[in-house]
């Protein structure tokens, strides 16, 4: 096994989509992998990962692939979480080290040491970079630049393990930050998996005003695309981070609940003036926030 501080000798990637895609094409571009193995269930989409050069191999065998890895990444939905870790569990090598890209890092931590016989070596991760495209045709290099990714160790986390993992993503790019899982899963549920739900509510509620006279639809324009891009996202990725965050995401619909209710009776009593302070506060803490990071958006 070739495995050194600063580079992985073979990397097997396990869901070769947008995520998956994108590491293999940036750690490529950076000379920081060997070969890469491609792990998944869509022949078609393992076909077109190698012939754009993403992956040097493919299999459907997550055992086979991972007899001789030197670092496994997960990238696949959080629902299948717990069939490719008991999978992975019986082949992987013990000096292999393993990271994710998952939403959520909770249910990934639980699964992995639910399956891994020694799960100090699993480094999870998050990276904070995405479309609402899937597969590895829409992957790109340049995907994870400046963006954060979040790794989220534990007590028990392998300290080596831990530097090629932050050695790995910081060649793809990213800037590296860590966190707890509990403090990530409650701060994503609100800046992204809140609003996803949001988006997804909001078409909904449109659609179901239309009738066979009258579409909703098609006086919608710039607003409505911005704050709707979202929803074009994966609908079975989604259901999967709502699922795997279901406690956190909760508690995020009660306060946007609350926040709605309040507007609700702004605008039965006819309090403009509250309104506009509530439109205020939420302006400038907005404008604040692209001051400060609209660089790396
Ligand atoms: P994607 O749909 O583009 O890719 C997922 C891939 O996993 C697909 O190729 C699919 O065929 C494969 N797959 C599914 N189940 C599998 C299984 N049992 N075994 C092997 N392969 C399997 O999705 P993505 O956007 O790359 O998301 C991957 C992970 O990254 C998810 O956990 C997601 O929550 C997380 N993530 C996504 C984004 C984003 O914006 N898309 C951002 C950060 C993290």
């Amino acid at each position: 096994m070739s495995r050194s501080n600063e580079s992985i000798g073979h990397l097997v990637v396990i869901g070769v989509g947008l995520i998956g895609g994108s590491v293999a094409r940036a750690l490529k571009h950076a000379g920081f992998v060997g070969r890469v193995t491609g792990v998944g269930r869509s022949r078609e989409n393992l076909d077109r990962a190698r012939e754009l050069g993403i992956i040097d191999h493919w299999t459907h065998d997550i055992a086979e692939a991972a007899g001789d890895a030197d670092m496994v990444l997960v990238a696949v939905p959080m629902g299948a979480y717990d069939r490719v870790f008991a999978e992975l569990a019986k082949a992987l090598p013990e000096k292999a080290v393993v990271t994710d890209a998952g939403s959520t890092k909770q249910h990934a931590i639980s699964v992995a040491e639910k399956h891994l016989s020694d799960s100090s070596r699993f480094i999870p991760a998050h990276p904070i970079a995405g479309t609402e495209q899937s597969g590895a045709e829409a992957s790109f290099a340049e995907l994870f630049e400046d963006r954060l990714c979040i790794l989220t160790p534990t007590e028990n986390s392998d300290a080596e393990s831990l530097a090629l993992v932050t050695a790995m993503w910081e060649a793809t790019k990213s800037r590296v930050v860590s966190m707890n899982a509990k403090q990530h899963d409650d701060f994503l549920a609100s800046v992204s998996h809140l609003p996803h739900l949001a988006a997804f509510a909001l078409v909904n509620a449109v659609r179901q005003q239309g009738d066979d006279e009258h579409d909703p639809f098609q006086f919608a324009a710039g607003g409505f695309r911005d704050f709707t891009r979202i929803a074009s996202s994966s609908p079975e990725m989604w259901r999967d981070i709502a699922i795997s965050n279901r406690d956190a995401l909760s508690a995020n619909i009660d306060a946007l609940q609350a926040e709605l209710a309040e507007l609700k009776q702004m605008l039965e009593s006819g309090d403009g003036e509250k309104l506009l302070q509530s439109f205020a506060a939420a302006k400038r803490a907005r404008d604040e926030w692209l001051e400060k990071h609209g660089e790396s958006l």
